[in-house]
């Protein structure tokens, strides 16, 4: 499975502390993220990721046109409720494409645990029967 991760810079030591604790199951996957995610991420756990541009540079832009392209098969976004983001309207659209092409994805800690558990459990695995070439 193709899986992104994203995370606000208020929440990118809770993204960090996530991935050592599912670092099991993670490392079974394809990871990408945004720049500064992905380099914090990596250097904590030494995960394989691949690194798009940082979020303010269009990193989320680059993670929303694989999705569009139907390559991502999960989003793990931990956003920050409380302040505006200058690209708050691409990371809307983020979204909205999931919705569009039905991506699971979690936007806070609690629903992403729910759904690495549902990954390690193989639920998530319809994805790769329904688009097996990927
Ligand atoms: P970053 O991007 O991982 O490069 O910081 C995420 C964001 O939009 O804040």
């Amino acid at each position: 499975m193709n899986i992104a991760l994203i995370a606000h810079d208020t929440k990118k030591e809770l993204m960090v502390q996530f991935c050592i604790a599912y670092c099991g199951v993670l490392n079974r996957h394809n990871l990408c993220a945004t720049g500064t995610t992905g380099k914090q991420v990596s250097e904590a756990t030494g995960l394989r990721i691949t690194k798009y541009m940082s979020g303010k540079q269009g990193g989320d832009q680059q993670i929303s046109a694989k999705i569009s392209c139907n390559e991502i098969d999960l989003l793990l976004f931990f956003r920050d409720p409380i302040s505006a983001k200058p690209n708050e309207p691409n990371e809307a659209d983020l979204l909205r494409l999931c919705d569009v092409h039905n991506i699971p994805v979690a936007t806070n800690i609690a629903t992403a645990e729910a759904l690495i558990h549902a990954l390690e459990r193989g639920d998530l695995d319809w994805r790769d029967l329904v688009n097996p070439s990927r």
